[in-house]
């Protein structure tokens, strides 16, 4: 697949204010700053379609991206920054709540680790809420060009592990600083659940 077209459609804080065209939709959801931002733009290939390093309190806003006229790419509200209060917190969870309440145009979601890093607390609880709700989940390992060979097959190894991921469950590892892989990380992520 290639992404020709993609444009920013809508920051919804209600429901109502989601896009209603019955369009699939593909979401992206991890840690804040585990690199979302930067990853949606490379696979755009756009430099500012998603804005990179957002200040945290945006923990209401879901974000959709249209590519090709035929799918959304939706950027959901990152999660586990230190600083945040419990309201803020309170009101990431009813956010992502309500997004993924009986949604059935999502037809994936892509959960962004950071390869560098074992998946937090606030990692395993996002992997087994996708789970609970029913959605196919594939897992990104973000900040590839960090981390040599080696201990990328280690980090492999420790993700699967701590999200208990089971054998049918992708895991992927990407750098958006070098792109190694894009197009086939796009086939993988989006090809089967658009067309
Ligand atoms: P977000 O908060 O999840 O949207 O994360 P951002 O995309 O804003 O990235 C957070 C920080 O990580 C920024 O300083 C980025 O430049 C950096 N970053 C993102 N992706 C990569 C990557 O693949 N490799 C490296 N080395 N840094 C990255």
């Amino acid at each position: 697949m290639k992404i020709n077209t993609s444009e920013f459609i809508i920051s919804a804080v209600k429901r109502a204010q989601y896009p209603m065209d019955g369009f699939p939709e593909v979401a992206f959801v991890g840690r804040s700053n585990v690199g979302k931002s930067s990853i949606i733009n490379s696979l755009t290939n756009r430099k500012m379609l998603a804005r990179v390093s957002q200040t945290p309190g945006k923990t209401r806003l879901v974000n959709f991206f249209l590519i090709n006229k035929e799918f959304y790419i939706v950027d959901l509200p990152g999660y586990g920054y230190a600083k945040v209060s419990k309201k803020e917190k309170e009101s990431w969870g009813k956010t992502i709540e309500m997004y993924l309440t009986g949604r059935q145009q999502l037809k994936r979601i892509v959960l962004l680790v950071d390869c560098r890093h074992k998946p937090t607390g606030d990692d395993i609880m996002m992997y087994e809420w996708i789970k609970h709700f029913g959605y196919d989940v594939v897992v990104i390992a973000t900040k590839s060009d960090k981390l040599s060979r080696m201990n990328l097959k280690k980090s492999e190894k420790v993700i699967r592990e701590t999200l208990k991921l089971t054998k049918q469950d992708k895991l992927y590892f990407f750098s958006s600083l070098n792109k190694v892989g894009r197009d086939e990380l796009i086939d993988h992520i989006f090809e089967e659940p658009v067309h």
